[in-house]
Order: C-alpha cells, then sequence, then structure tokens
C-alpha cells in the first residue's frame, strides 16, 4: 500500500468531496492569479460536529519540475461544538478559501481536501503562461 492509493478522486459535480478548482485557463508573468478552492458548490457536504471538510491544501507543479510547491492550506476549525455540546453553536466555517499566486512557468495547479469521515480527495487543473 502507498498513501498515493488513499486519495479518492472523481467528478465533482458528482462527489461532494471533490475540491472544486477555481482558476483562469491563462495567465501572464508577474500577473498574481487567483486560484479558489471550495468543497460542495455542486453538491454540499455535510458540516456538523460530527461530520465536515477538516482543510483543504492547494500544491502547483510547474512544468519540468520534479515536485510540487504547496501554494496554501486552509483549515476549518468551526463544526457547531460549543459548551452545550455538539451542533450547538450555530457556527460552522464553510470548506473554500481562496489564495493568490505568481509563477513565471506553466503547470499544474492541485488541491487536496479531508474528510474526517471519507478522507482524502483531490483534483487538478492546468494552469497555462503567456510571457
Ligand atoms: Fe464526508
Amino acid at each position: 500500500m502507498s498513501i498515493k492509493d488513499l486519495f479518492q478522486t472523481a467528478d465533482w459535480k458528482k462527489e461532494k468531496h471533490v475540491p472544486v478548482i477555481e482558476s483562469p485557463e491563462l495567465t501572464a508573468k508577474g500577473v498574481l492569479t487567483q486560484v479558489k478552492v471550495s468543497v460542495g458548490k455542486e453538491i454540499p457536504h455535510p458540516n456538523t460536529t460530527e461530520h465536515y471538510i477538516e482543510w483543504i491544501e492547494v500544491y502547483f507543479l510547474a512544468q519540468d519540475a520534479k515536485s510540487p510547491v504547496c501554494l496554501g492550506r486552509c483549515e476549518f476549525s468551526s463544526h457547531g461544538a460549543w459548551a452545550q455540546g455538539p451542533n450547538t453553536s450555530g457556527v460552522y466555517t464553510e470548506p473554500q478559501f481562496s489564495l493568490n499566486f505568481k509563477t513565471d512557468k506553466a503547470g499544474v495547479i492541485s488541491a487536496v481536501s479531508y474528510c474526517n469521515i471519507h478522507g482524502l480527495w483531490e483534483n487538478s487543473k492546468e494552469l497555462k503562461v503567456t510571457e
């Protein structure tokens, strides 16, 4: 068994766990590129004290690079728990965030999400760069 066997993927329009990457197809050198990542865009994922998306990480693999760089990570820390017990606070962090980055090289943006019950899910999207 390898850890890579634990990463699940599917069409995000049919499988609620798959991180959705919203970013331009094309950017330019020196220009800030915004990447928005979310889980549950088409089919909402539960967000309760018992079942929630714990974090999302975003990576960029530049063409010709052997390993990716981690662009950012977001932890979603509020899932309704409070002094009176599970699901009593009424406060829930939604599993979505955005970041901005610059790159001189084209490559692939990858996102990994982690559900506390259903594990690791991934998705990827190409980014082209003009001179
Ligand atoms: Fe789940």
